[in-house]
């Protein structure tokens, strides 16, 4: 079984993964630990810093893990996890702009870079892309206002099959277009 938590950076996913791993037995793989372990790494965009992950390549690296722990409960979080076409659950984390702007403004990273990515969480484009390769089985939590360990309880509950968190419900263009990039 393979759960797959992806979302905007700074929306909490290797917070909350490495939480759900502390709870549940379980193997937890990073896209940014795979970038240190194999070379995924397409280069730079300079303009924006960002490092371009070569998701093709991801794919059978992901496949050569899951056969290797088929008994075994995997989670998989990153940004751009959702173009791994082969999970059972997959889960978007969502935040309020506004909070994701204030946490993205600790990181260090270029006004365009901040930018760009509070713009992606107002449109959803990681839902849409999720949506993309998965269909309507794609869930999302909107985490704004929650402890990392109540969204870790929602997740085990999606994990056992007692919750689903559909799409559809969660929408910040409607309150922030006006900050769109
Ligand atoms: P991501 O892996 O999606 O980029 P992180 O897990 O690195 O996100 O979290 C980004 C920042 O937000 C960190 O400083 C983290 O401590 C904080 N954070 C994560 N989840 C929550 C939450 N539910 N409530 C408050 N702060 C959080
Ligand atoms: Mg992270």
């Amino acid at each position: 079984m393979m759960i797959t938590i992806t979302g905007t950076p700074g929306t909490g996913k290797t917070t909350v993964s490495q939480l759900l791993h502390q709870r549940l037995d379980s193997k937890l793989i990073s896209i940014n630990s795979l970038l240190d372990d194999y070379d995924l790494n397409l280069g730079t965009d300079e303009v924006r810093g960002y490092r371009i992950v070569d998701t093709e390549a991801m794919i059978p690296i992901i496949n050569d893990i899951k056969n290797e722990n088929a008994e075994t409960l995997l989670i998989f979080e990153g940004h751009l996890a959702q173009d791994y076409p082969f999970s059972d659950l997959i889960v978007v984390l969502r935040c309020d702009p506004l909070i994701l702007k204030e946490r993205l403004s600790h990181r260090n990273w270029k006004d365009k870079k901040v930018d760009e990515n509070v713009s992606a969480e107002i449109l959803g484009v990681c839902t849409s892309e999720s949506y993309e390769t998965y269909g309507d089985i794609v869930q999302e939590v909107d985490t704004t206002n929650k402890s990392p360990e109540e969204i870790v309880d929602i997740l085990v509950k999606i994990i056992d099959g007692d919750v689903v968190c559909p799409l559809g419900v969660i929408d910040y263009l409607g309150k922030y277009f006006n900050l769109l990039d």
